[in-house]
C-alpha cells in the first residue's frame, strides 16, 4: 500500500455539526449488515464507531468492494455526513451516518478468534493469547487511556511538589520486601546472579542519604510469590521517599495526590484529611488491616459477658487469653442449616475452630449453643448487638488474632452474598500504628517484620524491643481503599546501630546483614538524614478508578495467575548454548502443561 486517503476526522467524534461535509475515516470494520440493497458497516477507531452506508444510488461501483468487507478489515472510507434515517440515541454518533463515495481496503483480516466488542463471550485464556486483538476492545482502550491520565497527573503533581524523578536499576542486589526474588544469571561473573527489584526500597533510601530530599519514580517491582487474582508478578508502584519528614508529611503529600487524581479522573472531591485509623481499631472493628469500610456489620468483642460461662468452648478460650468476638447478621435468621454450614467452613478456612450461631427470635436466642448460655449472657448479647427479631448472631472464640481475622473474613463473605457493598462510593483511609512484628517465624522463632526491616519503631516502645517485641509499634502506615491495600510505607531507621539491632532481632547474623545490606549499613555511617516514604500501587489504583476488579484489565500485557504470558509464551526454554555460556545446567523438571 503506497498511498491512501488519510482521515480528516475520527469516527467517534462525528456529530450533527458535520452534516453536509465530505469526510474520510481510517479504521477497522466493526460489523457489517446487508439490508434491502444497502450495505451498512461500522467503522471503529480509538474514539468510537460511526455508521457508513454503501448505496447503489450514491456509488454503484462501491457495492462490490463493500460486499467484500469483513470484521477487522482496515479501510479508508470517504463520504458525506448525513442525518441518520434511524437514529440511535445510545451512540454518541447515532444521529448521523456517512454515505460512502470512496472505499480503499488497506488490509484484510482473518476471522478473529473472538468477537472484539464482547469480552463476555470468550474465555479469558483465549483473549490473553490474542491480547493484541483484545486490546482493541473499547473497555480496554478506555482503561489504558485512564491509566495514562493517572500517569500524567502523578508526574505533574510531584514535579510541582519539588520531587525529583530518578530511575533506580533493574539488576540489583536482593531487596527486602519478603517475597522470593526473580534472579538473572550473570555471564560475566559465572555463578553470580542479579536480583530483579522487589521494590526500589534501598536505592531510594540511599538517594535520601545522597541529599536528593524528595524522590519519586513510577517503578516496576518484581516479586516471585504465589499469585492471587489481584496480584501480578510484575507490577507498578508510585514510589516515593522524602527527607526530614514525619509520618504526617508523607500522608499529606499522598492524600493530596489522591485528591488531585479523584478530581481530574472522577470529577469527585475527596474530603481531606482522610481518616487515620489505628491498626488495633480496624482489627477490632473490621477484623482486617485492609477493611472494607463501605458497609457496617462491625465486629464486637463480647468476652466480658462470659466471665462465669458454663459453655466449655468459651471457658477454655478465655482461660488461654483468647477472645470471643461476634457480629450481627441482620435478617440472617432465615439462613438454612446448609448455608450456616457454608459460613462455618468459611471461618475454618481462616483458621478458626468453629462458628457459634444464634438466631434471634421472639423468645430470645435459638440455636444449638443457646442452651449452654446463661440468661445474663443472652441478654447481654441481645443488648450489645442491638438485635431485632430475625437477626442472627455469629460468634468466633479463638486467639485474639484468629478470632478477628476469621470473623472479618466472614463479614466480607456475608456482604458479598447479600450484596451489602455499595459500588458507587469510594472509601479511603490510612491505617496507622501498625505493630512492628505481626508473626513469629515458626522455623527460627524470630519475629517477622510486619512491613520491611528498614521500618522504624515508636521511640516510646523501645524498651519493649528485647522483652516483648510483638508489642512494639512501628512508624508504618497503609492506605486502604474499598478493602484493597493500596499503599504501604514507613518512616525509616536512619541510624546504623538501630538498623543493626533490628537485623539482629529478626535473626540476621552480622555476617548475613553485611552480605545482604552491607552497602546500606556502610552508607548509614556517613550522615543519613531522617527519612520516610510510601509506595501506592498504580495498577490497583487504576483498577479502582476504572471500577474494575480484574488487575489484568489495567495492564497492557499481563501475566496469568501462573505467571505466564499466553500471547508470547513466556516463560520459555532457552538455547542450551545460552545456558552453557552462563555455566548453568538444568535438573530434569516435569512439565505440568498448565499456564
Ligand atoms: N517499598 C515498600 C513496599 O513496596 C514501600 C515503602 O516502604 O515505601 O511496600
Amino acid at each position: 500500500m503506497s498511498s491512501y486517503t488519510q482521515r480528516t476526522h475520527y469516527a467517534g467524534t462525528l456529530r450533527e455539526e458535520q452534516i453536509g461535509q465530505i469526510i474520510t475515516l481510517n479504521g477497522w470494520v466493526n460489523g457489517r449488515r446487508d439490508l434491502g440493497g444497502l450495505i451498512f458497516i461500522d467503522v471503529r477507531d480509538y474514539t468510537g464507531i460511526a455508521q457508513v452506508v454503501f448505496s447503489p444510488q450514491v456509488a454503484p461501483s462501491l457495492m462490490d468492494p463493500a460486499s467484500e468487507l469483513r470484521d477487522e478489515f482496515v479501510i479508508a472510507v470517504t463520504g458525506e455526513v448525513c442525518k441518520r434515517e434511524n437514529p440511535n440515541d445510545e451512540l454518541p454518533t447515532g444521529q448521523i451516518e456517512i454515505y460512502a463515495t470512496g472505499l480503499e481496503i488497506l488490509n484484510r483480516s482473518e476471522v478473529p478468534p473472538f468477537e472484539i466488542g464482547d469480552r463476555t463471550k470468550s474465555s479469558e485464556e483465549l483473549r490473553l493469547k490474542y491480547r493484541y486483538l483484545e486490546l482493541r476492545n473499547p473497555e480496554l482502550q478506555r482503561i489504558l487511556r485512564l491509566r495514562n491520565q493517572v500517569y500524567q497527573i502523578v508526574h505533574n503533581y510531584f514535579e510541582e511538589e519539588g520531587f525529583v524523578e530518578i530511575e533506580t536499576p533493574t539488576f540489583v542486589r536482593a531487596t527486602p520486601e519478603g517475597a522470593r526474588d526473580y534472579i538473572v544469571p550473570s555471564r560475566v561473573h559465572p555463578g553470580k546472579f542479579y536480583a530483579l527489584p522487589q521494590s526500589p526500597q534501598i536505592y531510594k533510601q540511599i538517594l535520601m542519604l545522597s541529599g536528593f530530599d524528595k524522590y519519586v519514580q513510577i517503578a516496576k517491582c518484581m516479586r516471585d510469590e504465589d499469585l492471587r487474582a489481584d496480584r501480578q508478578p510484575e507490577f507498578t508502584q508510585i514510589d516515593l521517599e522524602m527527607s526530614f519528614v514525619q509520618q504526617e508529611d508523607v500522608l499529606d503529600v499522598t492524600e493530596r495526590m489522591l485528591a488531585r487524581i479523584w478530581k481530574e479522573v472522577k470529577k469527585a472531591d475527596l474530603e481531606l484529611p482522610l481518616r487515620r485509623m489505628p491498626y488495633m481499631e480496624v482489627m477490632n472493628r473490621f477484623g482486617s488491616d485492609k477493611p472494607d469500610t463501605r458497609f457496617g456489620m462491625e465486629l464486637q468483642d463480647v468476652s466480658d459477658l462470659f466471665g462465669s460461662t458454663e459453655f466449655v468452648l468459651f471457658q477454655s478460650v478465655l482461660a488461654s487469653n483468647g477472645s470471643i468476638v461476634g457480629l450481627n447478621f441482620k435478617g440472617g435468621a432465615s439462613y438454612s442449616r446448609k448455608l450456616i454450614d457454608e459460613l462455618t467452613d468459611h471461618v475454618k478456612r481462616y483458621g478458626a475452630n468453629g462458628l457459634v450461631w444464634l438466631k434471634v427470635s421472639g423468645e430470645g436466642l435459638e440455636g444449638g449453643t443457646a442452651k449452654f448460655l446463661l440468661d445474663n449472657e443472652i441478654n447481654g448479647l441481645l443488648e450489645y448487638f442491638e438485635t431485632e427479631e430475625g437477626d442472627m448472631l455469629l460468634l468466633v472464640a479463638d486467639t485474639w488474632r484468629r478470632s478477628r481475622i476469621a470473623l472479618g473474613a466472614l463479614r466480607l463473605e456475608i456482604a458479598r452474598r447479600e450484596r451489602l457493598i455499595p459500588k458507587d462510593v469510594d472509601d479511603l483511609l490510612f491505617i496507622v500504628d501498625f505493630p512492628m512484628f505481626e508473626e513469629v517465624d515458626p522455623e527460627t522463632g524470630k519475629p517477622i517484620p510486619a512491613h520491611h526491616p528498614f521500618t522504624s519503631y515508636r521511640l516510646e516502645d523501645e524498651h519493649l524491643l528485647d522483652t516483648d517485641p510483638m508489642a512494639v509499634r512501628s512508624n508504618s502506615y497503609d492506605l486502604v481503599i474499598n478493602g484493597y491495600e493500596l499503599a504501604s510505607g514507613s518512616i525509616r531507621i536512619h541510624q546504623q546501630d538501630v538498623q543493626k539491632k533490628i537485623f539482629n532481632l529478626i535473626g540476621l547474623t552480622e555476617k548475613e546483614a553485611q552480605e545482604k545490606f552491607g552497602f546500606l549499613l556502610n552508607a548509614f555511617r556517613y550522615g543519613a538524614p531522617p527519612h520516610g516514604g510510601i509506595a501506592p500501587g498504580l495498577d490497583r489504583l487504576v483498577m479502582i478508578l476504572a471500577g474494575n476488579d480484574n488487575i489484568r484489565d489495567v495492564i497492557a500485557f499481563p501475566k496469568t495467575t501462573r505467571a505466564a504470558s499466553l500471547m508470547d509464551n513466556t516463560p520459555s526454554e532457552v538455547d542450551p548454548e545460552q545456558l552453557m555460556e552462563l555455566g548453568i545446567a538444568l535438573l530434569a523438571t516435569e512439565e505440568t502443561g498448565e499456564n
